[in-house]
């Protein structure tokens, strides 16, 4: 039985959790096996709304709108166990040392749960400076020659990536819609090959990198 509110499903890789309207980032906005590299922007302190009331905290904002294992990045409130980290990873935990750095975070799913003294799951700063990524770069669109930019709310590699496992070649999100389009009005192939349509099957992120 469908309940009478307006619920929209999710599909393919989108998950659990994600969708949950916050003002902070919580662990359930990370994927699963993805440690998210941010940039920091900006630092903040003031009296921030949590479930069990209002209370002052550290806060750093982040470059970032999206990045791979965050569909949206959000100010993350830093604890104790983080700014330590911190102070760790860059000597100091000045705003002017902090922004522009980046970071790279995990979750660790033991941490002491406030509330029942129970564990939980937390976001925490690797104790040290994100891998540089040795990504080849992302190649040109076979049919136009431009460059594949982002595309689906997914990066320029991830869209290479994607259109090379339909189409067997990278293409730009341009260019692989009207091959889709093409395909659609060409005469109908046998029933057993006809192409699925948009394939939930999309390769992870996290292998990409
Ligand atoms: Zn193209």
């Amino acid at each position: 039985m469908m309940p009478k509110d307006k619920l929209r499903q999710l599909t393919g890789d989108e998950r659990l959790g994600q969708m949950r309207e916050s003002e902070y980032l919580g662990a359930e906005d990370i994927d699963d096996d993805v440690e998210p590299i941010l940039t920091i922007s900006g630092l903040w302190n003031g009296t921030v709304t949590l479930q069990r009331g209002k209370e002052n905290k550290d806060v750093l904002t982040f470059a970032e709108e999206r990045v791979p294992g965050i569909r949206q990045v959000r100010p993350l409130i830093i604890n104790a166990t983080n700014r330590k980290t911190l102070r760790k990873l860059f000597g100091d935990v000045k705003a002017s040392t902090l922004v522009s750095k980046q970071i790279q975070l995990y979750i660790d799913h033991n941490v002491r749960d406030p509330q029942d003294g129970g564990k939980t799951d937390g976001i925490r700063i690797r104790p040290f400076k994100p891998r540089v990524q040795q990504a080849s770069p992302v190649p040109p669109c076979t049919d136009c020659s431009g460059e594949i930019t982002p595309a689906f709310g997914k990066d320029a590699r991830w869209v290479a990536a994607y259109t090379t496992k339909n189409y067997s070649v990278p293409l730009c999100a341009a260019c692989a819609q009207k091959r889709k389009e093409a395909e659609a009005s060409a005469p109908v192939p046998p029933a057993d090959e006809i192409p699925e349509v948009p394939a939930p099957d999309m390769p992870e992120d996290g292998g990409l990198l």
